[in-house]
């Protein structure tokens, strides 16, 4: 029986763990950490009984997956569970953009911008499978639907802000720019849409869902897979050196670039080395868990019903301030994403007292606190939030380092989503997952697809590892 190592039990180490465990490998994890999970971790941060999703929140790429869904991963106990409202948007003037799970009654609450909404994701939410299948994989393959992906490819080549002049409204605008900052880059550049469209496309089809009981129930799921399939998985024990590793057929490596080159050393040829330490990453998330007595008090009634709202007022406003954050300066008004995931699964709460996820994207390795200014954007579109906060836990980029060094400098993310390292991810080869050590593979967020919770890079890499294997 050939055997495997897994390093890093995040959802891509879980995934290839699962893939490989299911292909009649002998699986063993190795997590750092105290807990298995990485970015799919649910704690009680704040108050007891008040369940806090750590990192991910919210699966609409998840619930997209082919590979989870190829697992009958509810028989393994997650469940996924949607709020009214997808996403909502507030406005200091007007009524909030709002996300819903229909492509038409989104259109319909962009008034002007329906038609445009309509002709873009229409087609896309239609063929969002299709689209799945070539675009959560390496940039060089035979592309299954060539016609889906092109029509996606032309639009997700653009920079968010030229994509988004298809939109009049502001709320349209404001909506699409939202949306485009979760890349975590200048929207003025290049392939800032592509996270737009496939969020936007994978959220009309499956919307965006939470895991019942919070993100850990997809680690649970997963790790349920592994062991039920005989592999085992070994909490707090941190790989420093490769050579320490017992011997396998396989090594996945769920770390990032720079991690790699640093376990590996001078196995790694040495032009491999070079590209995983000129990996760049990209600014930083200030994370904030807040418990609640009852609800926020937002002022527009569609963010009293979303189960994610997004806080960074108009377009320009969110432009300018994703542009300042990638130079290095801290935006008075930061982009803060805020989860109400207890509105679709309540057994999150303890009685009257919620929780609340939120984060602000702050530069690279920013070691200021942006607490109060995570609280002022809240507060202006929320205003006395500050008078039901019960509880709070903070993690800076520092601590979120500390949390996952694959968050490096707080890049929660993995790398800059710029366009060279969207296309090479994390250099450019015809199997990306390969390290050039024999039985050696990457896994990461770092890897085609991108970051997520949506276990693809794992899989991927676990494919290439068996063809490797079985030739
Ligand atoms: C605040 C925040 C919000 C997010 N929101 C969302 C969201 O809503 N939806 C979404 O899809 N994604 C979201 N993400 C991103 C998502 O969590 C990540 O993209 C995803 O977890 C990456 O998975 P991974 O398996 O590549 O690595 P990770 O989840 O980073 O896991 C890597 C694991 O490897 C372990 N490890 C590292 N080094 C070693 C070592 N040397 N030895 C042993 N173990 C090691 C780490 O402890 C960790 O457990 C968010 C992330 C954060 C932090």
């Amino acid at each position: 029986m050939s055997a495997a190592i897994v390093v890093g039990s995040g959802p891509n180490g879980l995934a290839a763990a699962a893939h490989l465990a299911m292909s009649g490998v002998s699986v063993t994890v190795y997590e750092a950490a105290p807990t298995i999970g990485g970015g799919t971790r649910t704690s009680e941060l704040t108050v007891p009984g008040v369940l806090h999703d750590d990192c991910s929140a919210v699966h609409q790429v998840a619930a997209g997956s082919p590979f989870f869904n190829s697992l009958d991963l509810s028989s393994h106990g997650l469940r996924w569970l949607r709020p009214e409202i997808d996403l909502a948007h507030p406005m200091d003037s007007g009524a909030a953009a709002v996300l819903h799970r229909s492509v038409e009654a989104t259109s319909d609450g962009l008034r002007g911008d329906g038609k445009a909404w309509q002709r873009l994701f229409g087609p896309l939410t239609a063929q969002f499978d299709n689209l799945a299948a070539d675009f959560l994989r390496p940039i060089v393959h035979l592309p299954e639907h060539p016609i889906t992906l092109t029509r996606f490819g032309l639009n997700a080549l653009l920079p968010a802000t030229v994509a988004a002049r298809r939109f009049d409204g502001e709320q349209g605008r404001a909506l699409f720019a939202g949306i485009a900052a979760h890349s975590m880059y200048p929207l003025t550049r290049p392939m800032t849409s592509a996270i737009a469209l496939m969020l936007i496309a994978a959220g009309h089809k499956y919307g965006w869902v939470v895991a019942e009981g919070g993100s850990k129930s997809i680690t649970d799921a997963l790790a349920s897979i592994v062991t039920s399939h005989g592999g085992i998985i070994e909490t707090g024990v941190r790989v420093t050196d490769l050579r320490d590793l017992p011997p396998a057929d396989i090594v996945m490596l769920d770390l990032s670039p720079t991690a790699v080159a640093e376990i590996a050393g001078s196995a790694l040829p040495a032009r491999v080395g070079r590209a995983y330490r000129r990996w760049r990453y990209g600014p930083g998330a200030y994370k904030i868990d807040l418990a609640i007595e009852g609800d926020l008090p937002w002022i527009d009634d569609a963010c009293k019903r979303a189960g994610t709202v997004h806080l960074g007022g108009n377009f320009e406003e969110i432009v300018a301030g994703e542009r300042l954050i990638h130079r290095g300066a801290m935006p008075e008004r930061p982009f803060v994403l805020v989860g109400q995931q207890y509105l679709a699964d309540p057994s999150r709460s303890n009685g009257n007292i919620n929780p609340i996820w939120a984060y602000a994207h702050v530069p690279h390795g920013y070691t200021g606190d942006a607490t109060e200014a995570i609280l002022d954007q809240i507060d202006r579109f929320a205003p006395g939030v500050r008078d039901r906060i019960v509880g709070q836990f903070v993690r800076n980029t520092t601590e979120m380092y500390r949390y996952n060094v694959n968050y490096v400098g707080g890049d929660i993310i993995t790398g800059a989503n710029d366009p060279l390292q969207i296309v090479g991810r994390p250099r450019f080869a015809l199997d990306p997952y390969f390290t050039g050590m024999p039985g050696v593979y990457i896994c990461s967020a770092a890897t085609p697809p991108g970051a997520g919770a949506h276990g693809m890079g794992g899989y991927n890499a676990a494919c290439s590892a068996l063809r490797a294997l079985r030739r």
